[in-house]
């Protein structure tokens, strides 16, 4: 193994979902909670002296109409804002393959698509054939992403594997078969993109999942490896919580609301 890195790393906003209730975001509810609680969509960006990593792709406007959401910015007008060019992008993680992770990947022409095995089975197999399993998958994604196969443009893990030096993927499964987390060497030390292994912080710390689940039991169980492979607590950065981007720095008071920068310290 080569070195690790350390790298520089930015979870940048692209959409959200405000009408949202805290009903719709926990396994385990109370019937009589209207609460307000909206989600954001992310991508993540980890950058070297000379490599980019995305992780995620975001989706496109046509998804956002048929599903409801509010797009605000593509994937490759977000990635400009730190000067990045999508299409230049080499390497391109996906901690999985619902339509709101894997949505912009034709916006990465250049890359080199980096999943688990497992996630490739679920998305084109036995468990597709439901409403409720396939609901989260669109079919033109993951259609496009066995052409990417065919053209050796896709890299398969199984478990644990290294992307970069200093940048790792763990297979954690629960929310889909195949989902993984990923883990970036950054100057304040490991930091974990939990992605959909945990929503919210919530979810998480009170061990009450997201209501879209594979398998229950490694749900819960994926929390803990968050811990395990993450400096501190404070070093996970849940997959769609509005709070990042409260608690952490953006790189510039124009990206204030956009951008944050998760290689520095949050701030509660
Ligand atoms: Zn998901």
């Amino acid at each position: 193994m080569t070195n690790p890195k350390i790298w520089e790393l930015y979870a940048v906003k692209y959409a959200t979902s405000i009408n949202r209730i805290r009903n719709d975001n926990f396994l385990n509810t109370d019937p009589h909670d209207s609460t307000p609680m909206p989600l954001d969509y992310y991508i993540w960006v980890a950058t070297s002296e000379d490599q980019t990593i995305v992780i995620d792709t975001g989706f496109d406007e046509s998804e956002a109409s048929a599903r409801g959401r509010n797009i605000q910015r593509s994937i490759t007008e977000s990635l400009s804002l730190i000067q990045i060019d999508a299409k230049k992008v080499e390497n391109v993680i996906v901690t999985h393959l619902h339509y709101d992770h894997i949505g912009g990947h034709a916006e990465f022409p250049s890359a080199k698509f980096h999943l688990q095995e497992s996630e490739m089975h679920f998305a084109t197999g036995p468990h597709m054939c439901t409403d409720v399993m396939n609901h989260s998958f669109s079919i033109e994604h993951i259609t496009s992403m066995v052409k990417n196969v065919f053209e050796g443009r896709v890299t398969f893990y199984d478990g644990v594997g290294q992307v970069a030096p200093g940048i790792t993927v763990h297979h954690v499964g629960g929310h889909t078969m195949g989902l993984q987390f990923v883990r970036v060497l950054t100057k304040r030390g490991y930091v974990v993109l939990a992605s959909d292994t945990s929503h919210f912080y919530e979810n998480m710390n009170q061990a009450n999942p997201f209501p879209i689940i594979f398998n229950l039991d490694d749900t819960i169980r994926g929390y803990e490896r968050l811990r395990e492979k993450a400096e501190t607590k404070n070093h996970i950065i849940p997959g769609h919580d509005p709070i990042v981007l409260d608690i952490y720095p953006a790189p510039n008071e124009r990206l204030s609301g956009i951008v944050a920068k998760l290689d520095i310290q949050p701030n509660s």
